[in-house]
């Protein structure tokens, strides 16, 4: 097999009901393509029958297929990881096994990618999730965008296609937390969305459980933006400042009208100002934990395109 162009990435879970058809529908496609590429499924420690049919499919369709068998359950982003570290393709695809995002659309991605594009978001056009998803995830991009500086419109779609330079700078980030689509908006050059198709999941039930969502949104949150701990230091400032007026004007009030309601208010201004200072301490700590989580998760600090040396523009 010569040197696979084309990298395809599935991280599935538990998706026995779902394989047989995703299988069915993205070879052709793949094939259609006429360029040497594989797919690469990684095992993310289901419990059911993933890993035999993803063994069968090896065989079935010979010299295209690779697969990484987790030894428990690491959750979509690692096991995206996995795949993305071991991939050898220029140009790397992201899916999800159930068939949500259609295969059919790869084709589109595959163009975006040749027309120079380093990395291909997608949005998802009409949703096919329920309501409370749908709604809950309009707010959490408006947020992460406002709060990270990123600009995507849809951060849970996973549909998504990169320039081996792009994966190359997510390797080299070894983090444990983090949110793939968002890493890799930050480093890209030249990205662009395009709208894709959207389908209902047939088979099985969706892997995230509301607990699981919010944790993924931590990530998201905490992995990309240091604004909810600067927030806190300014709201504690913000109201020592406050408490520290108020007292300065009871006192003054003190000195000129005499004792308020036996000193009640001045006893309160007081505790307010003991209170903006501790929120202030609480972040100020929390920055010096930001920067540490910084420093410890070896996300690259800058990237260069090219250097330019003194003796290349001799040559
Ligand atoms: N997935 C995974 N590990 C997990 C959860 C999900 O590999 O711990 C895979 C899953 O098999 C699917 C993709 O990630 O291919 C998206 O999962 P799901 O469809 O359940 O998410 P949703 O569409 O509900 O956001
Ligand atoms: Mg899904």
């Amino acid at each position: 097999m010569n040197k696979p162009e084309i990298s395809v990435i599935i991280p599935t879970y538990n998706e026995e009901e779902s394989l047989p058809k995703l299988f069915e529908r993205i070879f052709p496609i793949l094939d259609g393509l006429e360029r040497a590429y594989e797919v690469i499924l990684v095992n993310d420690g289901s419990r059911d029958a993933t890993l035999p049919l993803l063994l069968r499919a090896q065989k079935r369709y010979p010299g295209r297929v690779r697969i990484i068998d987790f030894n428990g359950n690491f959750g979509q982003h690692m096991a995206i990881m996995a795949g993305l570290d071991r991939a050898q393709g220029e140009m790397m695809i992201t899916l999800d096994a159930d068939l949500q995002n259609p295969p059919e659309e790869i084709p589109r991605m595959v163009r975006c990618v040749d027309d120079g594009h380093d990395v291909v978001g997608t949005v998802r056009r009409q949703r096919q999730d329920t309501l409370f998803r749908r709604t809950a995830s309009r707010l959490v991009n408006r947020l992460t965008n406002r709060i990270t500086g990123l600009s995507l419109h849809d951060y849970g779609c996973m549909l998504r296609a990169y320039r081996r330079d792009v994966v190359d700078i997510i390797n080299e980030s070894a983090e444990t937390t983090t949110f793939i689509p968002a890493l890799a908006q930050k480093f890209a050059t030249n990205p662009i969305e395009i709208d894709v198709a959207h389908s209902e999941r047939e088979k099985g039930q969706s892997k995230y459980s509301l607990f699981r969502l919010i944790r993924l949104n931590f990530d998201l949150m905490t992995g990309f933006s240091m604004v909810p701990l600067q927030a806190v230091t300014m709201a504690g400032i913000l109201i020592s400042a406050l408490s520290f007026l108020f007292a300065a004007f009871m006192f003054i009030r003190r000195l000129i009208v005499g004792p308020e309601a036996e000193g009640v208010f001045t006893l309160l201004a007081i505790l307010f100002l003991l209170m903006g200072v501790t929120i202030s301490c609480i972040g100020i700590q929390g920055e010096y934990v930001g920067r540490i989580y910084q420093e410890v998760r070896k996300r690259p600090r800058y990237v260069i395109r090219k250097v330019y040396d003194a003796q290349e523009a001799e040559r």
